[in-house]
């Protein structure tokens, strides 16, 4: 075995959450190799589309202690205020980022632009190897280290590591040839993306909207732009995706109302069937599952990528701890304290953006009536909501160093 072909870490899958891994590490001793089936740039790369991704507050340190806030400035919006509502019902929630004396709830980010952040840096880095295209085919995983083949343009070539992380997504490869078991609910629902312009402008407000087919998020942008995710049950989605734009943007304003004036421009449309696909569990010998691979979410209350980043930060920092200590990265025990840190984490959100799609997807006159009233309670109730707030801006549970703003 060449010493090109042997690494510390391999990473399968330099998406949003694979790449910041590699990012988070590349300042330590740790040779790291990313395998990614679609380089950057190209247009059917999935994880850095046509999609902006809702950066919670607490996302928003973790990128500053890697230090890649500076040259994401210029490319996000901060999220002031969020305007939760129920169509067709009286009842409404707000949240403040003053309630929080922050400057921001959170912060949108174009995922193009992210990635272009992200592969800037590792473009720049001695320490980690970018593999691409290349595709993972089979892997063996032993007590002693890991072997891969990946398919490349010139064949399979074979790999071999201490730690395998599987961060290549939803259908991860990873997870399926190391035969963990994943959890599976298709939603039924499609979400339909587009970045649109509004009237008025959107001054930092974020709107989610309940509907009956599902929830219609509307986020502040760079540029007065807004970008929507417009939950559809799976049927309507493919006819209101073919419709011209008139016709797509006055069903949009019969869900959304023209809280920011009418509909301006409308660009271009993409959609996603929504499912919750979770792994029962975030680690095997030798193997850590981070982001979609582990866990990937309904976009409702736009947790999925923030959850990865978390995912990130605990992962990083238990290499690092190890590494000062001469252990070996891939060993059990790091792998175990990894899962437990973030088991809790994970569950909260996906049983949270799961009851929220369940009780708002429900027309049953009882439950709208409790909904209304519980969200009325929840403003009074500023214990509830301060827990609530916590854990959509990322802060909840034991926080890594990176979340902190301390480095690893
Ligand atoms: C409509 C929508 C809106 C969303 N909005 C938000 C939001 O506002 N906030 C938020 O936090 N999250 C949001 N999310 C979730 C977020 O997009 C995901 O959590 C995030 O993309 C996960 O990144 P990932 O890197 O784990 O996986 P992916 O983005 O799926 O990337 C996986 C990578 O692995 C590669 N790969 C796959 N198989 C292989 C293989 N065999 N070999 C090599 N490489 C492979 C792929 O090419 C890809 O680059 C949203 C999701 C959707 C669908």
């Amino acid at each position: 075995m060449s010493a090109g072909n042997d690494f510390d870490l391999l990473i399968i899958g330099g998406g949003m959450v694979g790449a910041s891994l590699a990012v988070a590490l590349q300042s330590t001793a740790l040779r790291i190799a990313i395998v990614e089936a679609v380089p950057y740039g190209q247009p059917d790369q999935p994880s850095y589309d046509e999609r902006s991704v809702a950066l919670a507050y607490g996302s928003r340190r973790i990128l500053a202690a890697m230090g890649l806030w500076n040259a994401l400035a210029d490319h996000v919006a901060p999220i002031h205020r969020i305007h939760v509502s129920d169509q067709g019902h009286w009842g409404a929630l707000r949240m403040d980022c003053r309630e929080r004396r922050r400057d921001a709830l959170g912060y949108v980010v174009a995922n193009r632009d992210l990635g272009r952040v992200l592969f800037d840096r590792l473009g720049c880095s001695a320490t980690v190897k970018m593999i691409a295209p290349a595709s993972l085919q089979a892997l063996t995983l032993s007590e002693d280290g890991v072997e891969v083949d990946v398919e490349t343009i010139a064949g399979l070539r074979r790999l071999r590591a201490r730690l395998l992380v599987g961060a290549d997504g939803a259908q991860s490869r990873v997870r399926q040839l190391a035969a963990i078991p994943a959890i599976r609910h298709d939603y039924g629902q499609t979400a339909i993306i587009a970045n649109v312009s509004t009237e008025r402008a959107h001054e930092g407000l974020a709107f989610e909207r309940f509907t009956a087919q599902g929830p219609l998020a509307m986020l502040p942008m760079t540029e007065g732009r807004c970008s929507l995710v417009w939950t559809r049950h799976s049927e309507h989605a493919q006819s209101l995706l073919a419709a011209d734009d008139r016709s797509f943007i006055a069903a949009l304003e019969q869900d959304f109302g023209h809280r920011l004036g009418r509909i301006r421009r409308l660009g271009s449309r993409a959609a996603y069937p929504l499912s919750l696909v979770y792994s029962e569990q975030l680690t095997a010998t030798r193997l850590a599952l981070i982001g979609n691979a582990a866990h990937s979410l309904h976009p409702v209350a736009g947790q999925g990528f923030n959850l990865g980043l978390r995912d990130v930060a605990a992962l990083a920092e238990c290499l690092v701890t190890a590494a000062s200590d001469g252990r070996d990265p891939g060993a059990a025990a790091l792998l175990g304290e990894y899962a437990r840190w973030r088991e809790g984490d994970q569950q909260r959100v996906i049983w949270m953006t799961d009851t929220l799609v369940g009780l708002f997807a429900n027309n049953n006159r009882a439950l709208a009536w409790l909904r209304n009233h519980g969200m009325l309670a929840f403003d009074m109730m500023p214990a509830v909501k301060y827990h609530f707030m916590e854990q959509m801006m990322g802060l909840a549970g034991r926080q890594p160093k990176l979340a902190c703003g301390l480095p690893l």
